[in-house]
């Protein structure tokens, strides 16, 4: 039986049971396994993965695991310095376009409203998440690890927060998002871009009070959609200001992990 000890390193670590975080261990191989099953055995998926090394040189996914292997397991993370290493994809996750899973709905709308680029049904099954994902080259956002086990889904981030709010900044912070929002550019119904236009253009879709004291409107180019400054216009740009200031609470990733 194949005896390989492995390493977890940063965030990775939240998937882990107690035991194995941020230490080493030895663990008994059954079969003969590529990495990126076995780093799926231990409840980890592997689009949560950047690097693996196994004896201290960079492998991908295929690599099948050898007798005596120590291997090292580092998390997604842009601004983490690894340049000397194989990155396990050509294209880094910076590129913020999104599909998420069925069950955040909320989490959709504040990324829209924040103006990112947000694919989402409240009826997608997993297999239509991955089709999506893998055909318009979208991370998923999702709750549902085994959701990220599809091995056609090559970016993709399991959200570690449940209040929608906090879900926002955990995703803002996490894949260092903050210099790309533009607020109050996406239709929050369909995702459509908003574009601006004469209040005859929307006169049709208004009520009597919101034609008598309102006079700039954008229009969703998609679904048609008419937006004004109303009054829920207030309430969601103190939403914006919230999400735009940095929070402190939620970890950066640092390289160092001892
Ligand atoms: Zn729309």
């Amino acid at each position: 039986m194949a005896q390989v000890q492995l390493r977890f390193y940063e965030e990775l670590n939240d998937f882990l049971p107690l035991q194995r975080r941020k230490i080493t261990f030895s663990h008994a191989l059954m079969r003969r396994t590529s990495v990126k099953d076995l780093i799926e055995s231990f409840g980890v998926p592997h689009t949560e993965v950047e690097v693996i090394l196994a004896n201290g040189q960079s492998v991908d996914f295929s690599y099948i695991v050898q007798d005596g292997d120590r291997i090292s397991v580092y998390p997604v993370f842009e601004s983490l310095d690894i340049s000397p290493l194989i990155r396990l994809r050509d294209k880094p996750l910076r590129d913020p376009c999104f599909v998420i899973d069925s069950n955040l709905g909320q989490l959709a709308r504040y990324l829209r409203l924040l103006g990112f680029d947000v694919v989402y049904r409240n009826d997608f099954t997993d297999r239509e998440v991955a089709r999506i994902a893998s055909e318009d080259k979208r991370i998923v956002l999702t709750r549902d690890r085994a959701l990220l086990q599809h091995r056609i889904i090559t970016h993709g981030y399991f959200v570690r927060s449940i209040r929608p709010r906090e879900q926002v900044q955990e995703i803002l912070t996490r894949l260092d998002l903050y210099n790309t929002l533009r607020p109050f550019t996406r239709c929050l119904r369909c995702n459509g871009e908003l574009e601006d236009v004469d209040k005859d253009m929307v006169w049709h879709q208004l009520e009597p009070k919101t034609k008598k004291y309102y006079d700039r409107f954008r229009r969703c180019k998609t679904c048609g959609q008419a937006y004004w400054r109303g009054s829920h216009f207030n309430r969601m740009e103190k939403l914006c200001e919230y999400f735009k200031a940095p929070q402190k609470t939620v970890k950066k990733l640092n390289v160092v992990d001892s």
